[in-house]
């Protein structure tokens, strides 16, 4: 017997993400969640309210925004408004730094509007200050039943909670680690605030907790501790993963190794867009990696082959990217209208080799005719094959049968 490849998932608590009547959970037994974060100045109410709306329509659970300044505060609510205007069901996550204590105090609108803080105890003053204005943050989700995410950030951790342990670790006969120091740090900085919280009132079911790093090993030592010693939801991200395919692949490496052992409750990945790249690109890979680990389901996906030198044309090529276009942006509606259309497969090959073999495992597929073979395309449905396209309009043909497929 071959054992299942992944074990059983860490249970955590769940935490409820609530705005007016709706929730989204995060932890237990919820879906891992996929989250973003908006890029605009959050005082331009209009532009902050569409590329939230972008991120949600791209498959964003829970989008983040920054409340920096009492403008920004201000714009929160009408933030709120706009996006129920749009009949747009997604929650609003304040991303607060320094003065979140003051904003959340002096601005109760914004603190009802928002769904769930972020608070990040690095940077929310020192010394008994500090625990005073991380008192008034957590007491305002307290009072409004607001989750709060305690995020810890290797770039911002708190540097007298960091020399503590290294004098401690100094004071030590056996040479210690730098870095093994810096680990213990971030996860000590998340569980004694976590531990605070909860002092203060704060129910443990409604924080989750997050300590990023931007190096691979370093994310997945980190939270392989803090799974260890919590129960609370986690949320998993690589921060400042980068651009293009070096932050993609980071972050899904990082990521789908904790996940795999089951570790992760919500995930971002944070990628710089590239000029021109669309903010939503990292919702696409978030969702992507859920997707490929057996996770999540959130569109149809598409195999294809790489091509070799049986392939006779560029064809299939052209063909696997625009069923996947099509279906990438028909899912909006199919959603509605046809439950489970995210769990479809479709196989696009590019000669008989494996064409038919992928296309009997997918539920519809197509194996066009390779270097040598018959001009001729056999379409495979539900593991049988149903037909045969020949001549110049493969591709409107088969887009049609996966259409019609889908209506059935
Ligand atoms: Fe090459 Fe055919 Fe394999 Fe595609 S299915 S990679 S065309 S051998």
């Amino acid at each position: 017997m071959i054992d299942a490849a992944r074990p059983a998932p860490r249970r955590s608590r769940q935490a409820r993400v609530v705005w007016g009547d709706r929730v989204v959970t995060v932890g237990g037994d919820a879906p891992v969640r996929v989250q973003s974060m908006t890029n605009t100045d959050t005082v331009e109410v209009i532009e902050t309210a569409i590329q939230v709306k972008d991120l949600a329509l791209a498959g964003s659970e829970m989008v983040r925004i920054t409340v920096n300044t009492p403008e920004a505060a201000q714009a929160v609510p009408h933030i709120r408004e706009q996006l129920d205007r749009m009949g747009i069901d997604v929650p609003l996550i304040g991303d607060f730094h320094y003065n979140g204590h003051r904003l959340l105090t002096e601005f109760p609108d914004m603190a009802q509007a928002l769904s769930k803080y972020r608070i990040n105890p690095g940077n929310v003053g020192k010394g008994d200050k500090r625990d005073r204005q991380f008192a008034m943050m957590v007491e305002a989700a307290a009072k409004y039943g607001k989750a709060v995410r305690i995020g810890v950030n290797w770039g911002s951790l708190d540097q007298e909670l960091m020399a503590s342990l290294m004098d401690e670790n100094g004071r030590r006969a056996q040479p210690w680690d730098a870095k093994q120091v810096m680990y213990q740090a971030l996860v000590q900085s998340a569980l004694q605030s976590a531990a605070y919280a909860q002092d203060i009132g704060l129910d443990a079911n409604q924080i989750i907790i997050s300590c990023k790093v931007s190096g691979v090993q370093d994310l997945i030592s980190v939270y392989r501790a803090l799974a260890r010693r919590c129960d609370y939801a986690l949320h998993l991200g690589l921060t400042e993963a980068g651009m293009g395919t070096k932050g993609t692949v980071a972050s899904a490496t990082a990521l789908s190794i904790l996940l795999q052992e089951g570790i992760g409750d919500t995930i971002r990945v944070s990628l710089t867009p590239q000029p021109g790249e669309a903010r939503t690109q990292e919702v696409v890979v978030a969702g992507e990696i859920l997707q490929a680990l057996g996770l999540r389901s959130f569109n149809p996906s598409v195999t294809a082959c790489p091509g070799c030198g049986r392939t006779t044309s560029t064809t299939f090529q052209e063909l696997a990217k625009q069923i996947d276009d099509h279906l990438r942006a028909s899912m909006p509606v199919w959603k509605a209208r046809y439950p489970g259309v995210e769990t479809l497969k479709v196989a696009v090959m590019g000669c008989i080799v494996n064409g038919p073999g992928e296309s009997k495992h997918a539920d519809i597929g197509i194996s066009l005719p390779g270097n040598g073979e018959a001009p001729a395309a056999p379409v495979f449905i539900d593991g049988e094959k149903a037909m045969t396209l020949r001549g110049e309009g493969i591709a409107t043909e088969f887009q049609k049968i996966v259409e019609g497929y889908i209506e059935r």
